[in-house]
């Protein structure tokens, strides 16, 4: 098998050996992308174009903020600023309300950001969705899914290395079997799935056991036995159910 530039950052992912090597490419993928925006790219006329037009996600302007270059950032909203408030004057332009009912007053809000009723909306929704990091994550996400499958086909060493993983969080789990449904045959699908079954299971239950011993520490009768692997469970917990890294500091840069 052929060698990409995904092949070492993804054997580095399983060999950090934490609740989920994809949450571990992510953060390096986020964080690069954040220095590289925040760090001169800004000043490039072709990546502000992008930026201008594609703008960035809550949780995006908030790594953003935190990073600093607070100048960098201003120029970056000045010229998406500009851009948002030409696309705005056009939604409102072309607003046309819907005839009102009696039937629609009383029924009870239901909002579905899928389901937008108005140009406004839908046009909002669309820009919510769109981030310049989560792009560029996406991107590379999907080749190192590739990767994956490619490594497992062809890798008899990466297979013993994934056995030996703590699974994938539950987010990225999901992408993970979506992702083999198309990429294995039927004989490798009885070959690998129960292996990726058993990797899972396992790894939920020793955190169920792992945090609710943490529980148990508190009881004052546990208080001189041995933590075992239990004392950051929490933030391990937590990146199992919902991805990232819940006891990351801050990521700032280090000028
Ligand atoms: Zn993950
Ligand atoms: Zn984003």
């Amino acid at each position: 098998m052929k060698e990409t530039i995904y092949t070492i950052p993804l054997m580095d992912a399983f060999n950090a050996n934490d609740e989920c090597p994809f949450c571990f490419i992510e953060r390096n993928l986020e964080q690069h992308a954040i220095s590289f925006i925040l760090g001169s790219a800004y000043m490039e006329d072709d990546v502000r174009m992008e930026t201008d037009k594609i703008g960035f996600c809550r949780h995006h302007y908030k790594m953003m903020f935190d990073y600093g270059n607070r100048l960098g950032s201003a120029l970056i909203l000045s010229t998406h600023f500009h851009k948002l408030n030409e696309e705005l004057q056009a939604q409102i332009k072309s607003f046309a309300p819907s005839k009102s009912s009696m039937l629609k007053r009383i029924k009870k809000t239901t909002i579905e950001p899928e389901i937008r009723k108005t140009n406004i909306g839908a046009w909002i929704t669309e820009k919510e969705n769109d981030c310049y990091v989560c792009n560029h994550f996406n991107d590379n996400y999907n080749r190192y899914l590739d990767t994956f499958f490619e490594m497992l086909k062809n890798n008899p060493e990466f297979v013993e290395i994934v056995k030996n993983s703590k699974g994938f969080c539950l987010h990225h789990f999901a992408d993970v079997i979506e992702t083999a449904e198309d990429k294995l045959n039927d004989k490798q699908k009885n070959l690998y799935y129960p292996m990726l079954f058993k990797l899972m299971e396992d790894s939920m239950k020793r955190l169920e056991e792992e945090v609710t011993w943490f529980t148990a520490k508190y009881d004052y009768l546990n208080k001189d036995k041995d933590w075992g692997n239990s004392r950051d469970s929490v933030q391990r917990c937590m990146q199992k159910l919902g991805g990232g890294y819940p006891a990351d500091p801050v990521f700032q840069s280090d000028k």
